[in-house]
């Protein structure tokens, strides 16, 4: 990715003229992935069809620090919102995803974590298809990624091992440059507090049990020195003058055309109020994210012939999976006031002299606070935060949940086992050394970073998540008409196991609090309330319920195995795949950027294996 970016798209008049093999609905993270290496192959036509405009360039998306600009702001974000949530006392919730070339790996938070050994093979167990084993993730997982040495060991003690890590992927990961003295002694404090000292030598490999350092998705050498990584400037940009990819910006995908056989033979799409339809010659590939790829399926007549019918939309391909099973990672924050003399990041907000110095340092050495993320995180498992009486009570109100299908029922014995396995990584725990406000209104999430409530204080915020959640969403349309947003419907801790996990892990984030570590450090605890006893898990769990939020963490609607094939392809329909964070058909211990690059690259070599069949027997055409 060159410094001064001027990349350009493709106008309409060349996007329609030009014959497409394969079209790609979406320019996010994974639609970017696919069309590069789709593109590798010079005798097919990649057309990729974004409904945002490109951003390469645009400070607001390349500096780490200023994501919290793009929350609710038209220019970046969807600007979409929840049903209101029965686990949130009814709260409706804004639901950031990025909308411009890049996606959501353009307006997310950089935190890179994959997810553990046993997350893939459960993904694996639903299509019995070793081919999403972990062994197998594993290679997606060095394909993207280039992992870039840090310059000091700060204590990290990480020991990387090379057989985890790529040299030469797309996507840069590094750690920050520098830590802060709170961070360390909370990485202590935790290490303290549940007794677990021993971690993962290498937190990527498949097991991330305890507290470590987080790698991000920026690069720290070379020309994009301190930039973001993601995917319009790592697979788009480098790739943007191959003949045989075209981009199309500012154009929504309404529908997939569909033959009488049920086979996808184009796209309908809406480009500054004109409708046009683009032909494709082998495949429609929808990368448009887990809330809008079930949507335009829906919109294409192909879902539960209920919700098609409600919404005046005739269906021609019957596939209940469409638009079930959304998982999300459910949070929670334990929020501090320390004292006036630890150094947080709470120093830009307060101090325009210290706001006017990190902008220096960027621009000049393109390093400091607007280059780091939050440093510390870790994973525990459900058997270390609870005791057995409450693992019990977990167990027993997910064992009442009624599975709807016999994929359901697999799930949930799948949960069931990684809540009974001490090694699991039921929950996250990440440190912000900053003050957020978690009782800002949800319905605009830069009020979480930004509308602080008293300004004057400074503090450090624990942000805790539920990774293996029983409780399920669904996304479906609302209205034939494709500019209307789908329903999103999250259901965060509509089941009582997940609300007392996720109390739970307020529990311990108080217990950190306590440690030696750090005690001297805080002054008081401002969310959950003093008055609020944390150490009681009834108390806990309500305030579970009264501040809990998304961690951004959407997947599981058009599921594999379930809606799909082992191959992406969407059951029912011919020339038709999804690909992005849609097709988990779990969620995952950890953030899930990772895992959404390795399904992106997976699904490349799934359509280019395809094709390679296809022309050594062309009868066997998809
Ligand atoms: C605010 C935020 C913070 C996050 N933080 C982290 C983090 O720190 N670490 C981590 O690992 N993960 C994080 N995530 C999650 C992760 O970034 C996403 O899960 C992942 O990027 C999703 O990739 P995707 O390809 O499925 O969808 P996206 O990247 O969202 O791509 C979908 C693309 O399709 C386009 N599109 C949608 N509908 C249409 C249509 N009808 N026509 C044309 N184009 C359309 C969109 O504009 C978008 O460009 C975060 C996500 C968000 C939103």
């Amino acid at each position: 990715m060159a410094d001064n970016l001027e990349i350009p798209t493709c106008s309409i008049e060349e996007f329609l003229n030009t014959s497409f093999d394969y079209i790609i609905c979406g320019g996010g993270t994974a639609g970017c992935t696919i069309a590069a290496r789709l593109s590798e192959i010079p005798n097919v036509t990649v057309g990729l069809i974004e409904a945002g405009k490109s951003r390469l360039g645009d400070p607001v998306v390349d500096i780490p620090g200023m994501f919290p600009g793009q929350f609710a702001n038209p220019d970046y974000d969807w600007c979409i919102y929840s049903e209101p949530q029965a686990g949130n006392r009814g709260r409706v919730h804004q639901v950031p995803r990025g909308k411009y070339l890049g996606g959501s790996s353009g307006m997310n938070v950089m935190v890179y974590v994959r997810g553990s050994m046993e997350d893939y093979d459960n993904w694996a167990s639903f299509v019995g298809d070793e081919g999403w084993s972990a062994a197998s993730m594993q290679g997606y997982m060095r394909k993207h990624q280039t992992l870039e040495p840090a310059e000091a060991d700060l204590g990290r003690s990480i020991k990387f091992q090379n057989k985890f890590h790529g040299t030469n992927g797309p996507i840069h990961t590094s750690f920050n440059e520098a830590a802060l003295p709170v961070e360390c002694d909370f990485l202590k404090a935790c290490e303290d507090t549940t007794g677990i000292s021993e971690k993962a030598e290498d937190p990527w490999s498949g097991h991330h049990l305890g507290i470590h350092h987080v790698l991000a998705t920026i690069t720290r050498k070379g020309p994009n020195k301190g930039k973001r990584s993601y995917s319009a400037g790592e697979y788009y940009a480098p790739n943007h003058t191959r003949p045989n990819l075209k981009v199309l910006c500012e154009a929504r995908v309404n529908k997939v055309l569909l033959d009488d056989r049920n086979r996808a033979t184009g796209v309908s799409i809406t480009r500054r109020g004109e409708e046009f339809e683009i032909k494709v010659a082998r495949e429609v590939i929808l990368s448009a994210g887990a809330v809008f790829s079930p949507h335009i399926l829906e919109l294409s007549g192909i879902g539960d012939p209920a919700f098609l019918k409600s919404a005046g939309v005739s269906c021609k391909v019957k596939n209940a999976a469409i638009g079930a099973n959304l998982q999300d990672h459910a949070i929670s924050f334990v929020n501090w006031e320390v004292n006036p003399h630890v150094a947080t990041g709470d120093v830009l907000r307060q101090a325009p002299e210290a706001m006017q110095a990190a902008i220096k340092q960027y621009a000049e050495t393109k390093d400091g606070p607007l280059a780091a993320v939050p440093n510390i995180m870790g994973f525990y498992s459900a058997k270390s935060i609870l005791s057995e009486g409450e693992l019990q009570k977990v167990m027993q109100s997910i064992r009442k949940i009624k599975p709807d299908t016999a994929f359901h029922a697999k799930q949930i014995e799948q949960v069931i086992a990684n809540l009974n396995d001490e090694k699991s990584s039921n929950i996250q725990i990440v440190l912000v050394a900053a003050m957020m406000n978690p009782e800002g209104d949800p319905k605009n999430h830069s009020n979480l970073f930004t509308d602080i409530t008293d300004p004057e204080k400074i503090g450090i915020t624990a942000v805790v998540g539920i990774q293996n959640p029983v409780s399920r969403g669904y996304i479906h349309i609302k209205s034939a008409d494709p500019a209307q947003q789908p329903t999103i419907q999250p259901n965060w801790l509509t089941e009582e196991a997940d609300a007392i996990i996720l109390g739970a892990a307020l529990r311990m984030a108080d217990r950190v609090g306590r440690s030696k570590h750090i005690r001297d450090s805080i002054s008081s605890r401002l969310f959950p309330r003093p008055n609020v006893d944390l150490q009681n898990l009834d108390q806990a769990k309500e305030a579970a319920h009264d501040i809990v939020s998304t961690m951004y963490h959407l997947c599981g609607t058009v599921a594999l195995g379930e809606a799909t094939d082992s191959h992406l392809r969407v059951k029912g329909v011919q020339g038709l795949r999804v690909a992005d964070a849609s097709i988990f058909p779990n969620n995952l211990s950890g953030n899930i950027q990772a895992s959404v690059y390795a399904v992106a690259e997976k699904a490349a070599d799934l359509i280019k294996d395809d094709l390679a069949a296809e022309v050594r027997n062309p009868k066997a055409k998809l």
